[in-house]
């Protein structure tokens, strides 16, 4: 029987697989991380890849290493050499310079070997052990689970926009191919860091580029405030025992729709040269036509375009689908009104079941999602094992 198995080979399973082989000794050979995609991390380089994004909005302690100085080490005399390994401020890495360092960390802990690529559709839960099916039709026994799925499978997709047209998707679909190949006018639909890198990537490929946002552009560093990772606001958050309020806490904290200062100044340049064109406004209707798409929106302008891109982000529903609905049903386990598990302060849901990501949101509060997610998640994680080997051990 396995010790661990890890649903979800992205920035979180790939990180507390690190620190559950590197922090706190689990054997390789008793540890698996379920994931569908031909190697660890493939969600994230996809979509990373598609937004054109080049550095993180993150600082560079954010990575997936056990230590959070690694991605500084890393770059060694990288840094004075190589000029936008990291940008202003708080150091904040290049993707392909992270993406380095995940693939560093991969192979220090050998974790390719312990990646299994399928989709877990079932998981049945008794007294000593859990039973993962696999959509292989494979079945892994393990003693724990620890669900790091993620929220991205279910875009958020608008009501007006029609599905089965290529000439209309959305930037994080599975299997997106919507990128124009020859010179087009492309309407790219929502307000936030990806619409805004989106947009620049179409500006810099030559593209004619129209963004329909609810909002004018909001500025803020971090999609939520840094004393959200540590006491100054997580003290209040954690002594709310009221975990709808906790729910309204993070909606608030939340800074939906924004951009970073060097986002938006790339925006408002490429607006001043009439590059993008940033319209505020609520979509109502798509026609289309042969030569292209007419879109109304709700205050009656009226915009010409060939390819609709939907940078709407994702829905805010549970993630997890059946497999996390019959989770529930079987062990009922708790929710709170949003859905979304109610956990203790060790992320555990049930005995034999941990959650991180946005599953333990209403735990870690705000930044749950984020890769400073994943390194609290992993905290929690291997103060949990510490704890159980040490009850262990006076049990004995
Ligand atoms: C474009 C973009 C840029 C971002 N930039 C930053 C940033 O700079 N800094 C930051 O802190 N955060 C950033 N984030 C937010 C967050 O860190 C990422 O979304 C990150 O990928 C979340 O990691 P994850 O492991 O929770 O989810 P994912 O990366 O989505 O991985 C979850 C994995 O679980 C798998 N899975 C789901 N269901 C199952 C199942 N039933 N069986 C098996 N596998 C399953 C999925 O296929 C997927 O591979 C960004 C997000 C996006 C979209």
């Amino acid at each position: 029987m396995l010790d661990w198995v890890i649903i979800g080979g992205g920035i979180h399973g790939v990180h507390i697989a690190a620190r559950l082989i590197g922090e706190v000794g689990i054997d390789r050979e008793h540890i698996r991380i379920v994931d569908p995609g031909d190697r660890l991390l493939e969600r994230w380089r996809t979509f990373t890849a598609t937004t054109g994004m080049r550095h993180l909005r993150s600082p560079s302690v954010h990575n997936l290493d056990m230590n959070p100085w690694s991605l500084m080490q890393f770059a060694g005399k990288r840094r004075e050499r190589k000029k936008g390994l990291f940008a202003p401020p708080f150091n904040r890495p290049s993707l392909d310079f992270f993406n380095d360092h995940c693939d560093t960390v991969i192979g220090t802990f050998e974790l390719s070997r312990v990646h299994v690529r399928a989709k877990v559709e079932q998981c049945s839960l008794s007294c000593d052990r859990v039973s993962v099916v696999l959509s292989t039709g494979e079945q892994l026994s393990t003693a724990n689970v620890v669900l790091a799925i993620g929220s991205a499978e279910r875009p958020n997709w608008p009501q007006w926009a029609p599905t089965g047209d290529p000439r209309v998707q959305h930037v994080f679909s599975e299997g997106f191919d919507g990128w124009p190949r020859t010179r087009e006018r492309v309407v790219v639909v929502g307000g936030g860091i990806s619409a805004g890198q989106v947009a620049l990537r179409l500006v810099d490929e030559g593209h004619d580029v129209q963004v329909v946002s609810r909002h004018g552009i909001r500025e803020h560093q971090f999609d939520s405030d840094p004393g959200w990772l540590g006491p100054r606001h997580m003290k209040g958050f954690l002594r709310e025992s009221d975990v709808d309020k906790r729910r309204s806490m993070i909606r608030d904290a939340r800074h939906k729709g924004s951009v970073p200062p060097d986002v938006r100044r790339a925006l408002n340049h490429a607006i001043q040269k009439d590059q993008v064109q940033w319209i505020e406004g609520q979509v109502e209707d798509l026609h289309s036509h042969e030569s292209g798409f007419t879109m109304k929106l709700a205050a009656g302008d009226v915009l010409e375009g060939q390819r609709v891109l939907l940078a709407t982000g994702f829905a805010s529903q549970r993630p997890g689908g059946r497999l996390v609905d019959q989770l529930v049903d079987s062990a009922a386990l708790p929710c709170a009104s949003c859905g979304y598990p109610i956990v203790d302060k060790t992320l555990q849901w049930h005995p034999r079941v941990y959650v991180s990501g946005p599953l333990a949101e209403l735990e870690l509060g705000p930044s749950s999602r984020n890769i400073a997610g994943a390194r609290r998640a992993a905290d929690r994680l291997v103060a949990a094992v510490r704890s159980q080997r040490r009850n262990a051990g006076r049990v004995r």
